[in-house]
């Protein structure tokens, strides 16, 4: 592949980009969407929460027990052995009359301690008699088995900041404060298209056999799986041949009223790769040469749309390893702030030993795929080329190999598993 502009000083070449600094330029970059929508807390899962949420009750909303078995004074059952008659019968959702001194309630998990009591004792522990009492075989000390009211959340606390994703537990809290709507961000609507003549759809192969020099577009799968994950909007703009005027005409159909263009190969700057030249003249580009393997070139730009305003840009490349570790490393953090998730957690690396050797260092950031194995190290998929998709399968996550870093057998690596780098 010749450069556009043959280059007679390669040293000269300004140096790579560090993924450290890559990510600083996305992030400096990226304006988060604004737009404010309410949506049932049954369907916000996935969802950044636009505005700060406090309860306004107590939750739980009074004592309660956490057990099946008996409320009682604790001092009337200090002997070990006391009989005490059962006074009331008071299930979950109901309310008791407040217990007399000498008596017992029966009492079942989630039902308000009746005024008076200040312990449970569980059904184990104690007999019930064919007269009307129960005997209490244990000394339980006050509060035992009694959730407070205003134990995990007091009224007016803040419950939930805007900018957080919401996952399970956050949909958990809210609904637990009664809160049966949230205010959310809009979802990001992102376009997505894949350059490449070579490409076909699994299932559209002629006669069903793929022809010569074609290979299935696996990176629309991948990365429209990435996008859900993510909870965006998705315009799919198919496979567009490698030609500058179509690359151009999808551009701007893709800009429409989407946030983030995203398009895998082309990004080289071979005679056959028209992303370059396609995003300038609709936009602008920055070509960045990461100091990353897989996945060295990274387009990051805009593309204008009809109006005043612009689509953020991201060319992937073409490799499926490269195009999956690029999207994971950096297009991830860049749509959760697009998305308006605060201070985007960065994925978590774990310092795991090496069962394997890696002698021949490179000068740029390695992310091999890796397993962690039944003696609890890492070994390595034995094909780390960036077009080995089974890698990324056979792998539980990549070890984040410094530049310039050789792994002996028992060297302490930073190993990031896929769980941090997909959601
Ligand atoms: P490119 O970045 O366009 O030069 O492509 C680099 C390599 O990735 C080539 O071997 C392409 O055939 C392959 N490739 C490009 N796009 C895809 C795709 N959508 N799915 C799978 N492989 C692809
Ligand atoms: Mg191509």
């Amino acid at each position: 592949m010749a450069a556009e502009t043959p280059n007679p000083h390669p040293a000269s070449r300004p140096p790579m980009l560090s993924v450290r600094e890559a990510l600083a330029f996305l992030d400096a970059g990226a304006r988060a969407v604004v737009d404010v929508e309410t949506v049932a807390t049954l369907a916000a899962n996935g969802r950044v929460l636009a505005l700060d949420q406090a309860s306004t009750i107590d939750v739980p909303s009074a004592d309660n027990t956490q057990m099946d078995g008996y409320a009682v004074r604790a001092a009337d059952c200090a002997s070990g052995s006391a009989r005490l008659k059962v006074s009331a019968r008071i299930a979950a959702g109901q309310v008791g009359q407040p217990l007399a001194a000498g008596c017992a309630a029966r009492i079942f998990t989630g039902a308000m301690i009746p005024a008076g009591a200040d312990a449970v004792v569980m059904q184990e522990q104690c007999k019930a008699n064919d007269d009307g009492t129960v005997t209490v075989r244990h000394a339980p000390p006050a509060g035992q088995w009694i959730r407070r009211a205003g134990e995990d959340i007091r009224a007016g606390a803040t419950i939930l900041s805007a900018g957080t994703r919401l996952r399970s537990q956050e949909l958990g809290l809210a609904a637990s404060t009664g809160l049966a709507s949230l205010p959310v961000l809009r979802r990001l609507r992102v376009a997505v298209f894949f350059t490449g003549d070579e490409l076909t759809m699994p299932g559209e192969a002629p006669g069903g056999v793929l022809a010569a020099g074609a290979i299935y577009n696996s990176n629309r799968f991948t990365l429209r799986a990435l996008l859900e994950n993510l909870g965006c909007q998705i315009a799919d703009f198919g496979i567009v041949p490698d030609t500058l005027a179509a690359t151009r005409d999808t551009l701007r159909a893709a800009a429409g009223d989407n946030d983030l263009i995203i398009t895998s190969g082309g990004v080289s700057v071979g005679e056959e790769d028209h992303i370059k030249p396609a995003v300038e003249a609709e936009g602008r580009l920055n070509m960045w040469q990461i100091a990353v393997k897989p996945g060295k070139p990274l387009a990051f730009g805009e593309v204008h749309k009809a109006d005043a305003a612009s689509a953020f840009f991201i060319g992937l490349p073409g490799n499926p390893v490269s195009s999956l570790i690029t999207f994971m490393l950096f297009v991830r953090p860049f749509i959760l702030r697009l998305q308006g998730v605060q201070q985007p957690a960065p994925a978590r690396s774990f310092a795991m030993r090496a069962d394997f050797a890696w002698p021949q260092a490179d000068r740029r950031n390695e992310f091999l795929r890796a397993r962690i194995n039944d003696a609890g190290g890492l070994e390595l998929f034995p094909n780390q080329g960036s077009g080995v998709l089974t890698s990324t399968v056979w792998g539980d996550g990549l070890i984040d190999n410094p530049p310039g870093q050789t792994i002996a057998p028992g060297d302490i690596v930073r190993f990031i598993p896929f769980s941090e780098l997909l959601h």
